[in-house]
Formats: C-alpha cells, structure tokens, sequence
C-alpha cells in the first residue's frame, strides 16, 4: 500500500492542494494531527482531509485546544489569539469531526501520534535523549510523529536513538526501530519554506521525504485579511 503521510497541516489550504497534486495516487492518507491552527483556512482543510482515501487521523495539541480537550492556557499569546480566531471560524461539523480523532492509533507495525509516544498531545522529540526515553513508550517496530515540523529520523541503535535530518526528496529503507517525522505541510520550521510530506510504502517498508513549492504570498494575505499573528505571516516565508 502507498501511503500519504501528512502532518501539520495547519489550515493552510493551499499548501495541501500543492501536496495532494504532488503525491499522485495513494492507497491511504495517514494525517498525524494539527490540521488547524495558524493559518487562514481551517474548515477548508477539515473538509479536504475528511475526504481523504482510508483515512487515519490523530489528534494534534490545536486540533484538542480547539474541540476544548485541552486548555488554551498552556500556548503563548500568539498562538492563543490563533486558536480563539479558529474556535470561532471552524463549523459545528468540522469540530465534531476533529472531537472524536483519537490521540494514537497502531496500524499493523507502526504507532502514530501528533507529539510522541510517551506524551501524544505535548512533547517535543527533538533531542536524541528524549526520543531514547520514548523508545519504550510503544510496542511496535515503528512510530510516526509531527509536532516539531521538521523532518526527522530517529533509530534506535544499541539501545540509544540515533538522529537523521533527511536531506530533501531522500528515499529510506526502513530498519527496526525507528521513529519518523514527515516535517509540516502548513509550517516547516527547518529554514525550508516548501510543504512537507511523504510518501510511505508498506510492502517495500520505503519511506520518501518531498518537498513542493506552494504561493506563501497569497496564503500570507489570507492571513493578513483575517488578522492572525504577523508572527505567524513571516515565519511562513523563512520556514522556522
Ligand atoms: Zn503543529
């Protein structure tokens, strides 16, 4: 099965359109959470991922602020003015929909969570200590996360986690165990501004970071029109 794996998709519409034409055909959508929050166009993406082929989805850290499973408290004040915009905007449906995604789920060898394993909704695995600790946290050979929105590998070697930071468009043969990160689509944080997604295949266990180009320009003024966070209108253009 080919596998198109996404996360933080962070209402950003058009770079979800960018990534869908980019991958082509796919057997199923694996989303690892934050569909909302940030950007401008969160009722859009909730619609494009719900109509996804076999869709898999976990709850993000926005996704659980805005259905109210956690308090807004724990964000800085940009992002508490992003989440109230998008409590509002978001419909009836779209949050009922994102209220009942669960916070992990396990397909065949692989655990996927928005955050970690240890902690789905708020840890950062970052740091190759962090990612060790989280080694015993899941059972199977592989897990998915998001979260930190930058493209990720950690394996563990001789009980201690190594750390990749894939170059662009690298295919990957997978090795037990590892924990795996596709990068954001809607935010990158690692200087690089295109969406990032990939492509997983179960049967090959082959894994294939991309990277697209999508108009920033336009999501920004989308953005700018809606009065979020200018903070959050540069950050798109730099990637960080
Ligand atoms: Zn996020």
């Amino acid at each position: 099965m080919r596998i198109l794996v996404l996360s933080d998709i962070h209402a950003n519409q058009l770079a979800l359109e960018a990534v869908l034409e980019d991958a082509g055909s796919f057997d199923a959508a694996w989303c690892l959470g934050d569909i909302v929050g940030y950007g401008p166009d969160p009722n859009e993406c909730v619609e494009m991922v719900r109509s996804l082929p076999g869709l898999v989805c976990v709850l993000g850290n926005h996704d659980a602020a805005i259905t109210g499973n956690i308090d807004s408290y724990s964000f800085n004040p940009e992002a508490r003015i992003s989440i109230e915009w998008t409590s509002k905007t978001l419909s009836a449906k779209n949050k009922k929909f994102l209220k009942q995604v669960p916070q992990k789920s396990v397909q065949d060898d692989i655990t996927i969570v928005h955050a970690s394993p240890r902690d789905p909704i708020h840890e950062y695995l970052l740091d190759r200590y962090t990612a060790t600790v989280n080694f015993a946290h899941f059972d199977t050979d592989y897990g998915f996360f998001g979260h930190t929105h930058v493209p990720t590998i950690f394996h563990l070697n001789q009980g201690y986690a190594d750390l990749y930071l894939p170059e662009v468009d690298v295919k990957f043969d997978f090795q037990p165990r590892l924990l795996i990160n596709p990068g954001s689509v809607g935010q990158p944080r690692d200087r690089d501004p295109r969406a990032a997604y990939a492509l997983y295949d179960t049967d090959t266990h082959s894994w294939n970071f991309r990277r697209i180009t999508y108009p920033v320009e336009a999501v920004q003024e989308r953005m700018r029109a809606a009065n979020l966070p200018e903070k959050h209108i540069v950050r798109l253009q730099d990637g960080w």
